[in-house]
């Protein structure tokens, strides 16, 4: 049976909360340099969302940068503490991207895909059923 429910994503201080309703449309890890670098680690992973199923509380600071292929990427993230809860991309108009982390929840889905798999930390090895992709589909 589907999840129905709500998840919660916070900032490490708690005052950016992002709640999603049901279940993401699709759940994937980024191993860009951007990603790494917005993230701090080796790859970014995130479940993207409908608009109309995330409700965002707090005041979080804005961060555009173009990502691939030119196109708007907009992070949303705490003034406070700095985490990067949630974004909004150029290329997915009308969904919500959430950092899978901060919903602090290990039974998380795994991701579907690993994008840039071809710029990731040669040690990275994510196991069966996620599909490796060299770079980003345009
Ligand atoms: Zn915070
Ligand atoms: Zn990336």
């Amino acid at each position: 049976m589907a999840f129905t429910g709500e998840r919660t994503a916070t900032c490490c201080c708690g005052s950016f909360i992002v709640t999603a309703r049901g279940e993401p449309t699709h759940v994937y890890a980024c191993s860009c340099l951007e990603c790494q670098r917005g993230s701090g680690s080796a790859f970014s992973y995130a479940a993207i969302y409908p608009e109309q199923a995330v409700t965002i509380a707090g005041a979080p600071s804005v961060f555009r940068r173009r990502g691939d292929f030119a196109r708007l990427i907009e992070s949303s993230f705490c003034p406070t503490c700095g985490t990067t809860v949630c974004f909004r991309a150029e290329a997915m108009p009308g969904m919500i991207g959430i950092a899978v982390g901060c919903f602090a929840d290990p039974d998380f889905a795994k991701p579907e895909r690993l994008f840039w798999a071809s710029r990731r930390h040669r040690w990275l090895d994510l196991g069966e059923g996620i599909a490796l992709l060299e770079t980003q589909p345009d």
